[in-house]
């Protein structure tokens, strides 16, 4: 179901009057994760000011170790939706678990499935049950091939609305924090006729390359880009400050990105 010999033309999935994987690019940016109402609620007004059309933080987050923060959980859904709502964003917040899905879908317009989750198949299997939107990232070793066949659980499941995210692969490089596999965008789209986003804040981990390497997936492609962006980086909960844009920098690049291709 995934595969462009069955489908020849290209999913657009359309969310309240935003259509992704269209002739316009759709920007999701936010934090890595949602720390306060505050916090969310400036950072949403930044990113529509901005001109981006997608909220994104995460409530629950999949951290590397179990004594590092986790998210502030149900409690974020709720300050997330609020902040979408109020300044006219779609959100998309990631889940980790099947028993959580429904209340994550009950929050927000689009469901991430992490990296770390890509074949977490029954977590899958379960967004296959329903229609809201799924961004589904790339497994950090995962072939294209084994990127597909995730996305076609959700498909056989009934839910055609899946998009596919490129969030860098693990290489021998360290001096990144993954390599973003730019040559993934033209590829999943020659496979597939899923929108393809790029996600270079966690494709490359420093905020200093996030702009050049958003234009480059726009260059390949892209159907949309997902940045984080935060208001203080430097004391953000989660260690992914250090590939956060600040504020201007975020408005800076949507400037850019316009002059690339019409945004959403
Ligand atoms: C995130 O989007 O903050 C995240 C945890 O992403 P990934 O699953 O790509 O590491
Ligand atoms: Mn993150």
């Amino acid at each position: 179901l995934a595969s462009r010999d069955f489908h020849p033309d290209n999913t657009v999935i359309s969310i309240k009057g935003v259509e992704i994987g269209g002739n316009e690019l759709v920007i999701m940016g936010g934090p890595c994760a949602v720390e306060s109402p505050e916090q969310i609620d400036e950072i949403a007004r930044l990113v529509k000011a901005a001109g981006g059309q997608v909220l994104r933080g995460g409530a629950f987050k999949p951290r590397t170790g179990p004594y590092s923060f986790q998210g502030v959980g149900v409690e974020g859904l709720e300050m997330m939706a609020e902040a979408g709502k109020k300044h006219g964003l779609l959100t998309i917040t990631e889940v980790m678990t099947p028993e959580y899905v429904d209340v994550c879908a009950e929050h927000a317009d689009i469901l991430q499935v992490g990296t770390r989750n890509m074949q977490n198949f029954d977590l899958l299997r379960k967004l296959g049950t329903i229609q809201t939107p799924v961004l589904l990232k790339r497994g950090f070793s995962s072939t294209y091939d084994e990127f597909l066949n995730a996305a076609e659980y959700i498909l056989a499941g009934g839910n055609p609305n899946v998009m596919l995210c490129e969030r860098g692969i693990r290489t021998f490089e360290t001096y990144t924090r993954n390599t973003l596999d730019l040559t993934a965008i033209p590829v999943l789209h020659q496979l597939s006729h899923l929108p393809v986003i790029s996600d270079p804040s966690h494709g490359t981990g420093r905020r200093e390359l996030v702009e050049t390497m958003c234009k480059a997936s726009v260059a390949a492609g892209a159907d949309g880009l997902i940045v984080e962006m935060h208001t203080d980086p430097d004391n953000s909960m989660t260690g992914d400050g250090v590939q956060s844009l600040f504020p201007d920098q975020f408005a800076k690049l949507l400037q850019d990105l316009e002059k690339l291709a019409p945004l959403c």
